[in-house]
C-alpha cells in the first residue's frame, strides 16, 4: 500500500510540474474514469476533428479530465497549464500543418 501511495505521490509530483490541475491528474489515474475520459472516446471518435478542434492539446501528452475538456476550449486548457507549470519550458507547441490541408492526409 505504501507503494502505491508513493506512485500517486510521484504522479501529482510530475503532473503539476508539469502544470496540470489536480482534476485531470487525479482522473488520469484512475483506469475506469480514463476508459471513459471524454477526450480520449473524442480521440477513437474523430481524431481529425480533435486535431483541428485541440491542436494546443493534440499529441501534448495532456489528457484533460472529462469536466475540463468539456469546460474550457483548447486555448483555455493550455493557458491554465502555462500559469502552473514550474517546467522551465512552456508547453510543447507542435504544428500540425498536415491539419491544414484536410484530405492530404486522411
Ligand atoms: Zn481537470
Amino acid at each position: 500500500m505504501g507503494n502505491e501511495d508513493e506512485i500517486i505521490e510521484a504522479m501529482f509530483g510530475l503532473g503539476r510540474y508539469l502544470g496540470y490541475p489536480d482534476c485531470c491528474i487525479r482522473e488520469f489515474w484512475d483506469f475506469e474514469k480514463l476508459a471513459s475520459n471524454a477526450y480520449k472516446q473524442a480521440l477513437f471518435t474523430d481524431e481529425r476533428q480533435v486535431a483541428q478542434s485541440h491542436p494546443r492539446i493534440y499529441l501534448s501528452g495532456y489528457i484533460p479530465c472529462n469536466a475540463c475538456f468539456r469546460a474550457y476550449t483548447d486555448e483555455e486548457l493550455v493557458e491554465r497549464i502555462e500559469q502552473n507549470r514550474k517546467h522551465p519550458e512552456p508547453f510543447p507547441q507542435y504544428e500540425h500543418p498536415r491539419y491544414e490541408s484536410p484530405g492530404e492526409r486522411w
